[in-house]
């Protein structure tokens, strides 16, 4: 089930640095000496980033738009869509039993009628495979491929890349985002772009720094969705990052000499600014994209630890352009619902999905400022 296999999207990273059992906590409540939570203002976006995998997720999906969300006070959902929707344009670009069109209006009225903010998400330019799992864009269309020579079974490869230069390419992925924008109604669109490794690999790249890749890549993305289509931008923040700098590693910052882009990109753009452990406690990203004028909204997971500290300082460098809180999920989404519900999760030997719940649960909570 590729919702299975994309649980480890963030696995290298998550593991590198949460350091294997430190990262395991129980959620439970424990004694603080914060303020009272009523002394502490709601934080303008409270989001939530699921896996919107296909058929097999929408119940959940509905539980959690039309009771789950609301109930935590979270107010902005982003749904990871990626090949999970029946596309009419390019229909090879679908997995087997995605959500259809009819679902996306009923998920979206759903969230008009809870004042959620829906915001469909499609992985761009990294993240077109797992390994050697290869994605449906990529496996339909391979000739989009940055380093087809490369090999994904390799000690060390990560995910694919597609060519942002393949001259076809961007009005073919622009119809899958015209599907999404219009099926989901939606007026953000969340464009990934987190861990690219791959750049500058074939023919039209190759010799192009990997800062002007990028940028250029995010460009072409900003001129269509915010230009043409008007809606709001927002993408992962990491590649953005400098990992020397910021003391952030190589997965929650760029050691891969992309950040540079950070000053060749507009200012409007929504940055995402995941971290999910403790390397840099100081979490200096939040002031940094602040300082360079772009909007933060910073991105936690599953643990307590890193999510108390994280949001402690989103709240201290708080001003016009810090956002709120998201909440990630990275498991399937079927057991995140069940979770957040109350009822019993099945445990798998991986990640533990306990954790992530109590993660989102506490997220929401410290966003509204009703945790302890
Ligand atoms: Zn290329």
């Amino acid at each position: 089930m590729k919702i299975t296999r994309r649980h480890f999207l963030k696995g290298a990273a998550a593991a590198l640095l949460a350091g294997g059992a430190a990262g395991v906590w129980a959620g439970s409540e424990r004694p603080t000496e914060e303020k009272p939570a009523a002394a502490l203002p709601l934080l303008p976006r409270r989001g939530i980033h699921v896996f919107a995998g296909g058929q097999d997720v929408l119940p959940a999906l509905e539980r959690l738009i039309g009771e789950i969300a609301p109930s935590l006070g979270l107010n902005w959902v982003i749904l990871e869509v990626g090949g999970g929707f029946q596309y009419i344009s390019h229909a090879e670009c679908a997995n087997p039993n995605p959500l259809t069109k009819a679902d996306a209006r009923k998920l979206a009225a759903l969230a008009r009628g809870k004042s959620i903010q829906l915001v469909p998400m499609y992985n761009c330019l990294g993240h077109q495979s797992w390994h050697a799992d290869v994605g449906p864009l990529l496996r339909a269309h391979p000739e989009f491929n940055e380093a087809p020579d490369m090999d994904p079974t390799a000690e060390g490869f990560y995910c694919m890349s597609w060519c942002p230069r393949h001259p076809e390419l961007k009005p073919f992925v622009f119809d899958l985002f015209d599907e999404l924008l219009d099926a989901f109604e939606a007026t953000a669109f969340h464009v990934g772009m987190d861990e690219v490794f791959i750049l500058g690999q074939c023919s039209r790249c190759k010799g192009t720094p990997n800062a002007t890749l990028f940028a250029e890549a995010v460009n072409d993305l900003h001129s269509y969705l915010v230009g043409k289509r008007k809606v709001e931008m927002q993408m992962w923040g990491d590649r953005l990052l400098d990992a020397a700098q910021t003391g952030y590693g190589e997965w929650e910052a760029s050691a891969n000499d992309t950040w540079p882009a950070v000053d060749m990109i507009p200012k409007d753009i929504v940055i995402c600014d995941w971290h999910y452990g403790l390397d840099n406690p100081e979490f200096p990203s939040i002031r940094f994209f602040q300082d360079k004028g772009l909007r933060v909204w910073p991105a936690g997971w599953n643990r307590e630890e890193s999510i108390r500290r994280f949001i402690e300082v989103a709240r201290k460098e708080s001003g016009p352009l810090m956002l709120g809180y998201l909440c990630t999920t990275w498991v399937d989404t079927n057991q995140i619902v069940k979770g957040l519900a109350g009822e019993t999760v099945e445990e798998t030997r991986g990640r533990r999905r306990g954790n992530v719940v109590a993660g989102v649960k506490l997220g929401a909570e410290l966003a509204r400022g009703t945790a302890g």
